[in-house]
């Protein structure tokens, strides 16, 4: 299990096998985030932009 910190909230956030790229949801807040880097057990997120993708309403 890894952990890393929603940069919108600040809420710790566990994810099992992170992938780089990847898309999560914060529990918290709501926000999608992107696996920006996976270093062991922890964890960076971005939060995920919305270029023209179907990023609901
Ligand atoms: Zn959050």
């Amino acid at each position: 299990m890894a952990k890393g910190v929603c940069p919108e909230c600040g809420a710790e956030i566990e994810i099992e096998d992170p992938v780089e790229k990847e898309i999560v949801e914060c529990e918290e807040c709501g926000v999608e985030l992107e696996v920006s880097k996976v270093d062991g057990d922890e964890v960076e997120f971005e939060v995920a932009e919305s270029e023209g993708e179907d990023w609901g309403e």
